[in-house]
């Protein structure tokens, strides 16, 4: 095919599906080009835009409650006791249903890693700290970002406590943790 004609085949699709022609070119060069078998199939571009709800089914009043209210809660199972945090709707070792604590959000930092490198979700928040931390009130360990000033300054076994973003999105993000002032 003519480069011209290729040239407008790109635009209008790039146009139509709000993608770059870059993005389309590798794609489709040897249709246009004539590279294709005729029995091969003959694809076109196009887009599949998404829109869906995401439930967070048994979980749901753990994100509610950070979402309208800034509480931290944890699922605590009435037969053994040990408290989820991230919580769990049933307790995986008894298979009893959980019932919602109310956690203070303090605890310690486990162990911990620096991020430097980041998704564009979190690249204005570099460096920061992705840590297990042990919440007081809860018995397993909660994988949390931690954002501090210094974070060379952090170590194992330091106090942090949960924050709130002020512009929240329903989503774990919401919350991170940061050290706990003395
Ligand atoms: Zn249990």
């Amino acid at each position: 095919m003519a480069t011209s004609k290729k040239d407008a085949f790109y635009r209008y699709h790039a146009a139509r599906l709000r993608l770059p022609e870059d993005k389309l070119r590798p794609i489709y060069d040897d249709e246009l080009d004539g590279k294709k078998k005729p029995d091969d199939p003959f694809e076109v571009p196009d887009k599949m835009d998404v829109f869906f709800k995401y439930s967070y089914g048994g979980q749901s009043r753990f994100f509610r409650e950070i979402f309208h209210h800034e509480r931290l809660l944890g699922a605590k199972c009435p037969a053994c006791g040990k408290v989820y945090c991230p919580p769990r709707s049933v307790c995986p070792r008894c298979y009893e249903k959980t019932e919602w604590v109310n956690l203070p959000g303090t605890g310690k930092v486990v162990a911990f890693t620096i991020q430097h490198y980041s998704t564009s979700a979190f690249v204005k928040k570099v460096p920061f700290l992705v840590a297990y931390v042990q919440l007081d009130g809860a018995d397993f360990l909660m994988m949390a970002n931690i954002e501090m000033d210094d974070v060379t300054k952090a170590k194992p076994g330091m106090p942090v406590k949960v924050a709130y973003r002020p512009e929240k999105s329903g989503s774990i993000t919401d919350i991170y943790f940061e050290p706990l002032a003395d």
